[in-house]
Parts: structure tokens; sequence; C-alpha cells
């Protein structure tokens, strides 16, 4: 009966000892991301529940929506898409919501809604896109996943059979807005 006591006033402080630990690093994770001139600026233009921001010590709610807005740097379009949050989410605080959506950039961030932006060095998938593939082949793409290409179609070309400005393009990439105009370009290129 003592053992078991002994025993349970261990855990007790063990306990303790860990809530105590939690607090302290939280504190100093806190302190360790001042917020920017940004972010300052942005709060002083919206007024709005500042006490609901995440960065203020808010929990994501279940269902929060979450606003991706995808800028293609290539052709200069942007796409944005309205999801929810994974429910592994919900009741994360914002250092969560950043780690999991560390490839964005956050915009604003409510425990009902956060918003966010990414900048893809590619063409939107409204494009046909001509491009080499790894045996220097020469390649139809199209953008499939947001953040990659998947090849639509290959030609019985390689990339030295076309000259050295069109390989260049190829090399980077060449956008279209149909197959026909890719084709019709490739056709006059080599
Ligand atoms: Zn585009």
């Amino acid at each position: 009966m003592m053992k078991a006591l002994k025993r349970w006033g261990m855990l007790r402080l063990a306990v303790t000892t860990l809530a105590l630990a939690a607090v302290a690093l939280g504190l100093m994770m806190r302190q360790a991301r001042a917020p920017t001139a940004d972010e300052w600026a942005r709060e002083a233009e919206t007024p709005a529940p500042a006490a609901e921001a995440l960065e203020n010590g808010a929990r994501v709610r279940p269902g929060c929506a979450v606003i991706q807005t995808m800028g293609f740097s290539r052709c200069g379009h942007s796409v944005t898409r309205r999801v929810n949050v994974p429910a592994s989410l919900a009741g994360g605080d914002f250092a969560a919501v950043r780690a999991y959506y560390d490839l964005w950039q956050i915009e604003t961030c409510t425990p009902d809604q956060i918003t966010m932006t990414r900048e893809i060095p590619l063409f939107c998938p409204m494009h046909q896109v001509l491009a080499i593939n790894e045996a220097g082949e020469i390649v139809l793409t199209r953008n499939a996943y947001g953040d990659g290409m998947a090849v639509v179609k290959a030609y019985p070309l390689h990339v030295e059979d076309v000259d050295e400005e069109a390989r260049d393009a190829l090399m980077a990439g060449k956008g279209f807005d149909s197959q026909a105009d890719a084709e019709a370009w490739l056709a006059s290129v080599h």
C-alpha cells in the first residue's frame, strides 16, 4: 500500500515537472518569434478581433477553412482554392499551422480561416508546355499537380534536333495555349 502511494507521489511530481517544462518551452517559443513589421502593419489595418488571431495564442477550430492562392511565375496567373484543415490540425496553435504548411506563406490566421500564398516557378495548368525529359527527348507537359508537371505526350525528337534558340526555350519550358500551337512551333524549329 505504502509502496503504491509512494509511486503515485513520484508520478505526480514527474507530471508536474513535465507541465512546468512545457510552459517554459511555450514561453520561449513565443518569445523567439517577434512579429515582423508587415504583421504589425496588417494588424493595424484590420483592427478585427486581434485576440482571435492564432498569433495571439488562439487555436484552430475543426473544419477551419484554408484559402490557398498559388501564383505561377512563368505565366503570371494565379489559382485560389478553398479546403479545410486536416482533422489532425484542429486544436493546433500558430506554430503547428506554420509547420504543417511550411511551403506556404501564411497571410492571415484565425481559428476559422487561414489564408496563405505560394509562389511557384512553373506555368499554371491552363498551358501546354514543351520541355525536355531526362533522356533529352522533347515532350509536351502540363501542370497537373499545382507544383509539378506531367508528361502529356513524347515526340520522336531529341533536343539536339532543334536549333540553339529553340533548345534554350525548351530547357526553360515553353508555354502554349494549345497542343496544336505547340506542335506548329515544334515543326518550325527543326
Ligand atoms: Zn497560366
